[in-house]
């Protein structure tokens, strides 16, 4: 019979998902769908049990689901304990499993894609989302100088701050507090970009040949990689080697087999 997997959140039209799986699954010869399924603003548990009802095995989480996927869960990966947020869920007889495989995913793209070492590197993460508390214990992981989270809610940085100061590093902090500060890598984790918009980040942040990082991803370069590129920075990339990461890392999880993820973002390249 074939396995029902989705990905869920709000908006959900722009995702890139399905085309991803559908290609691992052919690639691995596993017999799977793959569907996107958009949940209302307070309804994703109601629309997370209707998918496992109709005998869904496991979703991928979106925007702005991520912590409350993961107080559904029963069961929990080390990393997504550490999150507190989840981006894939599993359907197991002992209850919903929870993942967060957006660390990975962004690691695995600068370091190996990229070809960019963050080891004593100073670490700008813009937003204190689902996202950025997925990568802040793997980004601390390949030992950076610092990790600054900068949110416009300060007080959501300063969470996280408290939660991942024991891996490393890390401070937390508004946008203005980031005047006179430079950094090598400038990852933007907030969803501004989804509504065409920009976090109130300084200008001079971009230390010389720094990689600005968007998690974003789209056939134009967004508003954040825009204005980067325009105030020094030295690198510009998306979100959509991230996205094919974590994907694979999720699969693996969900089918025991592990995808080729660099043909998979030369084909989302190419279209
Ligand atoms: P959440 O809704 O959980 O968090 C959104 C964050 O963005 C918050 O920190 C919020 O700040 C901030 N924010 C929103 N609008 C603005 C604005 N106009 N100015 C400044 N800050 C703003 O979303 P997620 O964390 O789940 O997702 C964030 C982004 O990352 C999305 O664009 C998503 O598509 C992308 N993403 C991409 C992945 C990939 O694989 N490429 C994986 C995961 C995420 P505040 O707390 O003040 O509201």
């Amino acid at each position: 019979m074939t396995d029902r997997y989705a990905v869920i959140g709000n908006p959900i039209a722009h995702s890139k998902s399905p085309f991803i799986h559908t290609a691992f699954a052919q690639q691995t010869a596993q017999d799977i769908t793959y569907e996107r399924l958009l949940a209302p603003l307070d309804g994703f548990a109601v629309t997370l049990q209707q998918f496992q009802d109709a005998g869904g095995c496991g979703v991928n989480i979106t925007v702005p689901f991520k912590e409350e996927a993961w107080q559904l869960a029963d069961k929990f990966t080390a990393r997504a304990r550490l999150a507190r947020a989840a981006n894939t869920l599993m359907f197991t007889e002992y209850g919903i499993l929870a993942d967060n495989t957006d660390g990975a995913g962004l690691v695995t793209d600068i370091r190996q894609n990229l070809g960019y070492a963050l080891a004593h590197r100073r670490i700008l993460v813009m937003g204190a989302g689902g996202a950025a508390r997925g990568v802040i214990a793997p980004l601390l992981a390949e030992l950076p100088a610092f990790v600054v989270i900068a949110n416009r809610t300060v007080s959501r940085a300063i969470e996280l701050q408290r939660q991942f100061s024991p891996y490393g590093v890390v401070e937390a902090c508004d946008y203005d507090a980031l005047k006179n500060m430079q950094f090598d890598c400038v990852i933007n984790a907030t969803s501004a970009s989804l509504s065409g918009e920009l976090a109130p980040l300084p200008a001079d942040v971009f230390a010389s040949g720094s990689l600005a990082y968007d998690m974003m991803y789209g056939t134009e370069p967004t508003l954040f990689l825009r204005f980067a590129a325009a105030h020094g920075a030295g690198r510009c990339a998306d979100g959509l080697g991230m996205l094919v990461e974590q994907a694979a890392v999720a699969f693996e999880l969900w089918r025991g087999i592990r995808p080729d993820t660099r043909s998979v973002i030369a084909e989302l390249r190419s279209l």
